[in-house]
Parts: structure tokens; C-alpha cells; sequence
């Protein structure tokens, strides 16, 4: 992803893995999505045992020959990004602002939390 920019000033840097504000939002309608990897891992699992990786690869990435020369890790995190949608999502350190990711990469809404209504 690399560097966003909030309206705050604030650079968000995204460069590496395990950032604690960054996250992940899928929405309920695909989350079954989520679930069906499991199942597609699992056959890729069959699959090695019986020397068919190669079929297992033409029927989850079609003819696409790049995937051919994927490990079987990288086969499962590109799985992953083909059949789940995912918005990313990222919390500003600096404002608090949430960064909502829209649609396509790089389009990112903003949002700030709304002040407690007094009760005095
Ligand atoms: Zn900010």
C-alpha cells in the first residue's frame, strides 16, 4: 500500500505486516467467502498429495500462467485476495480519524468521531 495521507497531516505508513491501525472490514454478505477458503486450501492440500497442483491451480486461477510459478503460500494469500472483498481500513495514530477504503485501492472516505452529547 505504502503512505496516506490524512486530513490531519498525518502520514499513515503502511509498509510492513502485523500494524496495529490497520484493519480489515468485509461486509456479512461476503464473509461466506471468507469460510470457502478453507475449503480451497484443503483441496490444494488433496491436491499436493496426489501430484495434481496443477490442476488444482488451472481451476482456482484459470489460465493464468504466473500462478504456476507461485509457492503454495503465495497460491493461498492470492486465493485469498481473488474471492474475498475486503475494504481496508486504517485508524489515523495522530486524529483518530478512520480511513474507510472505497471500492477500488487507493480511494480511501474519512471519518471522525462524532463529540459525546452532554448530559448536564
Ligand atoms: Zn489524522
Amino acid at each position: 500500500m505504502g503512505k496516506l495521507l490524512c486530513k490531519c497531516g498525518h502520514v499513515i505508513v503502511d509498509q510492513t505486516d502485523d500494524l496495529p491501525y490497520k484493519g480489515y472490514f468485509i461486509k456479512d454478505t461476503h464473509v461466506e467467502e471468507l469460510y470457502e477458503i478453507f475449503d480451497h486450501i484443503k483441496d490444494l492440500i488433496e491436491a499436493l498429495k496426489v501430484n495434481k497442483r496443477e490442476e488444482w491451480v488451472v481451476r482456482n486461477f484459470g489460465n493464468e500462467p504466473y500462478a504456476l510459478e507461485l509457492s503454495d503460500a503465495d497460491l493461498i494469500h492470492d486465493l485469498w485476495l481473488r474471492k474475498v472483498k475486503v475494504s481496508t481500513i486504517y485508524n489515523c495514530e495522530h486524529c483518530g480519524r478512520i480511513l474507510f477504503e472505497q471500492g477500488g485501492e487507493n480511494r480511501f472516505k474519512t471519518y471522525i468521531e462524532e463529540p459525546d452529547e452532554a448530559h448536564n
